[in-house]
């Protein structure tokens, strides 16, 4: 069942939102050749505990710490680990934190130093099918529809699509109903109303759509070994559209501004 959020509830889902969101615009700032995934985890870690959230993904199914880091290859899922990261690498940083009783979901994929354009054009296209998939996310449309708008410009630059992971509902439980794949044909599925949280996280690879799962049990790798890239956001459907709920303060007036404009 897909549960609707009241208007009290949408407004801890704000909350929580801006707070992750606060989180991921801190960790952006410090990606740079040198520093460790796990720098970065113990700093996100720190940031939710001193903001008086809880690091949802530590103790999730067993898993061990606060962000999910996932290097080049790495597609979600990934140890934050010691070695520092490289020139040319790309990172994936996905994070969620638990505040009042409610959950945010972001990631983003960042380069490290420079990278190759192949790879900005990976990371860019994310970005842009997470746009699109959060459009689609409107009252009276339907969850195939969020998958048709990202799987549609995906495609256009023949990119695998991650199929084995998706998207979801989120609210008090990070993972709520329903599944949000990243590829979909429009007009089907559940219908979308106002009140719905969705997490919507687009996984594309350079290569192969097929994944594997490394000893660890978690780092979830695509098959072929070539990168991938990964963003997420959280939002609510509202009477006026999608309302993105990960974003900052700043973010959220540059945002109305250029909806505006
Ligand atoms: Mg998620």
């Amino acid at each position: 069942m897909i549960i609707a959020k009241s208007a009290k509830d949408l407004d801890k889902m704000r909350d929580v939102g801006e707070l992750i969101a606060e989180v991921r615009e801190s960790l952006r700032g410090m990606v740079e050749p040198g520093i460790s995934t796990m720098e970065l985890n113990n700093a996100a870690e720190k940031m939710m505990r001193d903001a008086g959230a809880i690091p949802t993904f530590i103790g999730y199914h067993g898993f061990p710490y606060a962000i999910c880091a996932s290097v080049n290859e790495e597609i979600v899922h990934g140890f934050s680990k010691t070695t520092p990261l490289k020139e040319g690498d790309i990172v994936s940083l996905d994070m969620a934190a638990t505040y009042n009783g409610f959950v945010g979901d972001t990631a983003m994929t960042l380069p490290v130093g420079e990278i190759t354009d192949e790879l900005k054009q990976l990371i860019r296209v994310t970005e842009e099918c997470l746009e699109l998939g959060i459009q689609a996310a409107r009252a009276n449309n339907r969850v195939g529809d969020i998958g048709w708008a990202v799987q549609q410009h995906a495609e256009k630059y023949g990119y695998g699509i991650v199929r084995d992971y998706t998207g979801h509902g989120i609210g008090r439980q990070m993972h709520e109903a329903p599944q949000i794949a990243n590829y979909g044909r429009p007009g089907t599925r559940e219908k979308i109303r106002v009140g719905y949280c969705f997490a919507i996280e687009p996984m594309l690879n350079l290569g192969t759509h097929e994944t594997r799962t490394l000893s660890d049990k978690w780092t979830v790798v695509t098959l072929d070994g070539k990168p991938s890239a990964h963003a997420e956001h959280s939002l609510a459907v509202t009477a006026d559209g999608p309302e993105i709920l990960t974003l900052t303060k700043e973010q959220k007036k540059l945002r109305a501004a250029k909806m505006s404009a």
